[in-house]
């Protein structure tokens, strides 16, 4: 794009007025100086330096050229067509005459040419302002020039976001990576659709503003805009493209940066779901509620609003707890008390998740130091996050906090759920593999809500598979149930693994398991999730 494009039709259409307007100014005073010169008594009076104004102000306004042409013009009309004075009506030497013209010419290069090169450093000075300087793609500060004037109605906004780019940049290197950008911007901004403006807000992000159809068709038409195969040498390249999408009523507030944190968060959505595009509903408002959630959860840790509950894990044969599990409680002032199964999914997208854990494994290891000092051998189960696995520190400061607490590490059990080893299953063989030659069990959590075999299991130090409550609670549904949960339990023994079974609710629950051969079971049948205080209230002892 030419930078003059960023000025619009209507600004040029000003400036082009007012350039015929100093036009005629100009072309008057050449006259009217004539007309002092000779009044005054021609050529030989002080007078004719007056001509230096509109051979100055030609340079000033119309650069180089101009400002030699009306010099030229000036030259002329106080040359040979003034007399030396105009009451004997000598005409002046032509070396006079000359060397004046000569003067003016010089006078009015000089001023066109500094007015030329001082408008040259300000183009050079804009265009760093409004430009990228690695893609040649208006930036953000270009956005009020593009947006100037835009025709009345709703506006749709979408951002591009670009999710590969730093495979491309890694592969191909930056250069490559910002002419397909440019490329891109290209095919968005030429297509012969209602873009208004297309501005590159950050190395993977565009921002597109397009006069308004339906959100969803325009999400439509803007991806098939964006060719997703783009040749770089004739190498192929995928483009990994996300788009946010969102509605903007009044095009005056496409000018505004604050317009495109919605579709930025949408994009961002798209991309976390793998999908093409987000478009704007009820979503973001949730998103809102998330955030606030997330802020509000930061503060817990020092008002003390959270606390532990202990659900005990049982031997159905002896109906004795040989542990307990602990659940995180989060009991707000405002709010009153909220699921974990609502706030920890989002913690986990942040690094909170650290210190949650942290808070928890400490809170667990003093519940079951209070457990041990009420003659009460029991072992504790901890659920850790995917994040916590993968965290470098993380096993470091749990040993550290288990030998500050004095905590036997065979009493302790780590809870990860399939999807968590998943992430990358080397690094967390390592980590669990750490974690069992220290002596800490490893449990499957949820086992069967993801994909994972027993079989695939079988390379991490391993030691309990809890089947995930919905099995459970499908057992008396339905037949298949019964057969899938009898296999899973039956594998899993002959492999070595103890299997829990979750969310026994029911007497029925406990005599179909134990039919199927369970041995072990955690739910609501047995308890609830109780605090410390009711736990050793009641006393379980091993
Ligand atoms: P989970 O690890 O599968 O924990 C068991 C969940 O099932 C608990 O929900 C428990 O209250 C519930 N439950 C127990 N028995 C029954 C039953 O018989 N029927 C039914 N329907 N539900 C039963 P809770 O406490 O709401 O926790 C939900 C999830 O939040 C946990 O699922 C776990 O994934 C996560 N969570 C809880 N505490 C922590 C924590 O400290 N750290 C991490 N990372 N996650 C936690
Ligand atoms: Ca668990
Ligand atoms: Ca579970």
């Amino acid at each position: 794009m030419h930078e003059d494009k960023l000025t619009n039709w209507s600004t040029r259409t000003v400036t082009m007025n007012r350039k015929i307007i100093y036009g005629l100014a100009i072309a008057l005073m050449l006259p009217l100086v004539y007309w002092i010169v000779y009044a005054t008594g021609g050529i030989k009076y002080v007078y004719s330096h007056s001509m230096y104004i509109p051979i100055l102000l030609a340079g000033i306004f119309f650069g180089l050229k101009g400002g030699i042409l009306t010099a030229m013009v000036a030259g002329i009309i106080l040359g040979p067509l003034m007399p030396l004075e105009t009451l004997t009506n000598e005409s002046q030497p032509v070396f006079n005459w000359v060397f004046r013209l000569l003067v003016f010419m010089g006078t009015g290069a000089l001023s066109g040419y500094g007015i030329d090169r001082l408008k040259k450093s300000n183009r050079k000075a804009r265009r760093m302002v409004l430009y990228n300087a690695e893609t040649n793609i208006p930036n953000t500060n270009a956005i009020r020039a593009l947006c100037n004037n835009l025709p009345k109605g709703p506006k749709t906004i979408a951002t591009v976001l670009i999710s590969n780019h730093q495979d491309i940049i890694d592969a191909l290197g930056t250069d490559a990576y910002n002419k397909i950008l440019h490329t891109l911007y290209m095919e968005i901004k030429n297509a012969p659709s209602t873009v208004h403006a297309v501005v590159q807000s950050d190395t993977h992000k565009l921002w597109v503003v397009k006069s308004h159809q339906h959100l969803e068709e325009d999400a439509r038409i803007l991806l098939s805009l964006i060719n997703h195969k783009c040749f770089i040498e004739e190498t192929p390249i995928y483009l990994d493209v996300s788009l946010g999408v969102n509605l903007i009523k009044d095009a005056d507030a496409c000018d505004t940066l604050e317009t495109y944190r919605i579709s930025d968060s949408l994009a961002r959505d798209a991309q976390k779901q793998n999908l093409p595009y987000v478009i704007k509903d009820e979503y973001l408002d949730r998103r809102k509620s998330d955030y606030d959630l997330v802020s509000r959860f930061g503060e817990s840790f020092f008002n003390e609003e959270l606390s532990l509950a202990f659900q005990t894990q049982v031997n159905m044969n002896t109906g004795k707890p040989f542990a307990v599990e602990a659940l995180l409680r989060w009991d707000h002032p405002k709010i009153g008390s909220v699921s974990p199964s609502r706030f920890i999914p989002l913690i986990e997208e942040t690094k909170l998740i650290h210190h949650l854990t942290n808070w928890v494994l400490e809170n667990a290891f003093k519940a079951i130091n209070a457990l041990m000092a009420n003659d009460c051998d029991i072992d504790i189960a901890i659920n850790i996050s995917a994040k916590n696995l993968y965290d470098p520190e993380f096993y470091e400061r749990t040993v550290s906090l288990m030998d500050s607490q004095k905590v036997n590490p065979e009493k302790v059990v780590l809870e990860i759920t399939e999807s968590a080893l998943m992430v990358d299953p080397d690094k967390c063989k390592i980590i669990l593999d750490k974690f069992a030659s220290k002596g800490l069990r490893i449990a499957i959590d949820d086992f069967g809500a993801g994909y994972s075999s027993l079989a695939y299991l079988s390379r991490f130090p391993i030691h309990t598979i809890k089947i995930d409550k919905y099995f459970i609670s499908q057992l008396n549904k339905e037949d298949s149930m019964v057969r899938i949960v009898k296999s899973t339990i039956d594998l899993a023994r002959d492999l070595g693994y103890e299997v829990i079974a979750e969310g026994v609710e029911t007497k029925e629950n406990v005599r179909v398991l134990k039919e199927l051969d369970g041995l072990y079971a955690q739910g609501f049948y047995y308890s609830e999730p109780v605090s410390l205080e009711q736990l050793l209230r009641t006393a379980v002892k091993k």
